[in-house]
């Protein structure tokens, strides 16, 4: 792709670039998000046991959050309508406004949210730049600023394990520990952004709650992996899910019969935990069949989770995803090189051959050797 055309051109048509489909039998590898839920996963909600959540009074609610602070090794959690809250009422908990927020600058809490964390929580944003969205405790030291009468305060150490727009990379645990360590010897709270935590837990073995151990704050997303249609836990110790708890009401996210949502997710811990690595391994099968191909240039060079993030040479990401939709496969432009592929539990290993078919006619097509 000529890069003056690409710079040209921006910013990109998010409409077109997205490429909505107009028939539900399209393969949708846009985002693992895009799952409907299972007719088992509607009778539990139909069946919810339900009463006023905000009083701490709906058993359905109570109940998922213990099992997800349990699952990450907190003491205690609270349901949120989405992952983007859970940042967002973990950074309004940790940190003071003018404070600052160290992250990866690939992350979902710098390059989307609306810029909540400054526009809601007044902060500002320190981005590391790194390769797969994975620094080390140099990064952090070098994004630590001293304590001066000028400088913003650093204050909070955010992280995605696995990451998100860098394609699904997984923190080692040593490393994960060791930006921990560094940011709490230097007096700053840690949040572990763990949207996708299981795809790490099946891609490595390591359990949810040692990634999570000795962080401040971190959850689980119950829309993406876990095949759910609303909500997000976010946890930690009992006392700063107080303060979790009044951000959520002061934000309009205090709930009242929950019970039908909370429903859904204890559905997907039960059933839906092990989907995790079907969705990493349906992710190395779709690179398996792509990357033997040349065009097909893949960053990272292999899927350690469910997400693929690739470039096809001469081909435009915004072309690729329209001749894709043309033959039933749906996949999202990241910007006009890149291209992210995500497996999920409504796209099965035969329909991730099929898409690879068509990737790979749409391709041929797009550069006239078909
Ligand atoms: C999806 C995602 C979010 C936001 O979660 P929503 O439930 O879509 O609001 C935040 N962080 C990461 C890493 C994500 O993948």
């Amino acid at each position: 792709m000529d890069r003056t055309d690409a710079e040209t051109d921006w910013p990109l048509d998010i409409e077109r670039t997205s490429g909505r489909p107009d028939s539900s039998k399209v393969i949708d590898l846009f985002s693992d998000s895009q799952t409907r839920p299972t007719e088992g996963m509607r009778q539990a909600m139909a069946r919810a046991v339900v009463g006023d959540e905000q009083a701490d009074e709906d058993p359905s609610t109570l109940e998922l959050c213990a099992s997800v602070a349990e699952m990450l090794g907190m003491e205690a959690g609270v349901l949120l309508p989405s992952g983007t809250m859970c940042n967002l009422v973990a950074v309004l908990a940790l940190t003071n406004p003018g404070d600052e927020v160290i992250c990866d600058e690939s992350s979902h809490i710098y390059c989307t949210e609306a810029a909540g964390s400054a526009a809601i929580a007044g902060v500002s944003i320190r981005p590391i730049t790194s390769r797969y969205g994975v620094f080390d405790s140099v990064d952090v030291l070098r994004a630590l600023r001293s304590p001066s009468r000028t400088a913003p305060r650093s204050r909070l150490l955010s992280i995605e394990q696995p990451t998100n727009f860098t394609g699904g990379a997984v923190w080692p645990l040593s490393q994960l520990r060791a930006v921990r360590d560094i940011a709490q010897h230097h007096g700053l709270a840690t949040h572990l952004d763990g949207a996708r935590i299981l795809n790490a837990v099946a891609a490595t073995g390591v359990t949810a709650s040692t990634f999570a151990q000795g962080w401040d704050s971190a959850w689980l997303d119950l829309t993406k992996g876990l095949g759910c249609p609303v909500g997000a836990v976010l946890c930690g110790t009992r006392e700063l899910v107080q303060t979790f708890w009044q951000w959520k009401y002061r934000l309009g996210g205090a709930m009242r019969q929950s019970g039908v949502l909370a429903a859904a997710g204890l559905h997907a811990l039960e059933h839906h935990v092990g989907q995790a690595a079907i969705d990493n391994q349906n992710a190395s099968a779709l690179h398996q069949r792509l990357v033997s191909r040349s065009e097909f240039v893949f960053d990272p060079l292999k899927p350690e989770t469910n997400i693929l993030r690739f470039e096809v040479l001469g081909v435009r990401a915004d072309a690729l995803v329209q001749a894709c939709l043309a033959r039933g496969v749906r996949v999202r432009a990241i910007d006009h090189r890149y291209l992210r592929a995500v497996c999920h539990q409504d796209v099965n290993s035969n329909e991730v051959e099929q898409a690879a078919d068509a990737l790979i006619d749409a391709v041929a097509t797009l550069l006239g050797t078909a």
